[in-house]
């Protein structure tokens, strides 16, 4: 009589000395690698597993990291994604991440053996990128920002009713702004407002001017906003800072994106602070940068709550890197040429009708998402398949996100870097495989 396999279920000690095993273990962590035996100890219990394949589904139900996230193929078309970690950093940034990881510099000064300034490199290369300032911070991320200057700078801070926005996910500026203590002074209208609205809103109480980029929507018809430019001059000689909120991240104006306002041309324009963050067009990690008057950094670098909202040694690395080495992932896509778009989505296509799954290169309309230049449409191209390919593409291994349109699923490759067309080839045909 052939033993019952369920009385046989390999001993916890025994799975976990296999060498495979403990290497994994050595790198994931005991726990993980322990509750991933004893799950399939429970499979050869329940007869699913026979218990010399214990090892072989240890090894396979194991993930690559000890974290849960795992990489996506973003191929939404939505270049900044935030329910997908917005940008992708670039190898340098990656690298000086890595390097940075460990104990490091980051608030010592090497040659005399002292206390340094922190993150001295990052701010360095902020402001080489954005001459028009004369002092940079780093925060959390734009949102931890707008909390420091309503902090720092309080009081009645003054806004037109048109910028009072909501950014997403329930995230509503104006909320913010208030929760710090400081009291909104709105002035205008919905659809218009005015250098003189401004003027007239301005007292004794008044901490700063705030203007706010509606990154996430326009109003069109009978509008009027004031720009920096016009509200800088007003307010010349009254002492109050005008302050400007960009969000996207430009450090210079973008020919495809004549509409999103930038750091240097705000800055020149006679802004005193510009903030905005770090992981949407910039390129780099989650990260709020302000920039501008020295005076006013520095009153925001004393207050107590930017001890709160200061970011780690690994933000300040991939910042630096982000800005001073390769053009960023974000950047490349964005400056991506629709022909070579287009090119790449043929190949793709071309590639999974060879293996017998039927695909078409379509022209498509990518994004730059994340709250940015929501009226620019960016042409691009995406490889059409079967509307059944969308769910199993993302419970794949990498997990592929497109979308779903006129009943196809598409897959946009502006939001893909070039190196990962391949990947994204042996995705599908691994799909296509399973289900036939
Ligand atoms: C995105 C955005 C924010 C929020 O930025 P986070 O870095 O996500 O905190 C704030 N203001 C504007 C104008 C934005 O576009």
């Amino acid at each position: 009589m052939t033993p019952d396999p369920r009385r046989q279920v390999p001993r916890t000690d025994a799975v976990l000395a296999d060498p495979q095993v403990a290497a994994r273990a050595s790198r994931l962590g005991r726990e993980l690698v322990r509750s991933a035996v004893q799950v399939a100890q429970q499979r050869v219990r329940a007869g699913e597993l026979a218990p010399d394949d214990v090892v072989p589904a240890v090894l396979a139900a194991l993930p690559g990291t000890a974290s849960s996230l795992s990489p996506v193929l973003n191929a939404t078309g939505v270049l900044v994604h935030t329910n997908l970690g917005r940008a992708p950093w670039s190898t340098a940034a990656v690298e000086a991440v890595v390097a940075a990881s460990g104990t490091t510099d980051v608030e010592l000064d090497l040659g005399t053996g002292r206390r340094g300034p922190r993150g001295e490199g990052a701010l360095g290369a902020l402001l080489e990128a954005v001459p028009a300032a004369e002092a940079a911070l780093v925060v959390n991320n734009c949102a931890a920002a707008l909390a420091l200057v309503a902090t720092a700078l309080g009081g009645e801070l003054v806004i037109a009713r048109g910028e009072l926005v909501e950014i997403g996910d329930g995230f509503r500026i104006p909320d913010l702004l208030v929760s710090t203590g400081a009291r909104l002074r709105e002035v205008g209208t919905t659809n218009r407002a005015s250098v003189a609205d401004y003027t007239a809103a301005l007292g004794p109480d008044t901490g700063a001017v705030l203007k706010v980029h509606p990154s996430n929507f326009v109003v069109r018809g009978f509008t009027r906003s004031v720009e920096v430019a016009e509200l800088a001059p007003a307010l010349a000689g009254t002492g109050v800072p005008l302050v400007a909120d960009v969000g996207s991240g430009l450090l210079r104006p973008h020919p495809l994106l004549p509409d999103e306002p930038d750091l240097q041309t705000t800055l020149a324009a006679g802004a005193d602070l510009v903030m905005c963050s770090g992981d949407k067009l910039l390129g780099g990690p989650q990260a709020g940068i302000v920039l501008g008057r020295a005076d006013l950094v520095q009153r925001l670098r004393r207050h107590p709550l930017y001890r709160a909202l200061r970011v780690d040694k690994t933000t300040l690395a991939a910042l630096e890197a982000t800005l001073r080495g390769p053009v960023p992932p974000v950047r490349q896509m964005l400056d991506a040429d629709p022909a070579q778009l287009h090119a790449r989505a043929t190949a793709v296509a071309a590639a999974l009708r060879a293996g017998g799954v039927e695909a078409d290169a379509v022209e498509a309309t990518a994004r730059v998402g994340g709250g940015g230049a929501p009226e620019f449409p960016l042409p691009s191209a995406a490889v059409a398949l079967d509307v059944r390919f969308a769910e199993p593409l993302r419970a794949a291994t990498p997990p592929v996100v497109g979308y779903v349109e006129g009943g196809r699923t598409l897959l946009d490759v502006r939001s893909l870097q070039p190196a990962q067309d391949a990947e994204l080839t042996r995705v599908v045909l691994e799909v296509a495989r399973r289900w036939t």
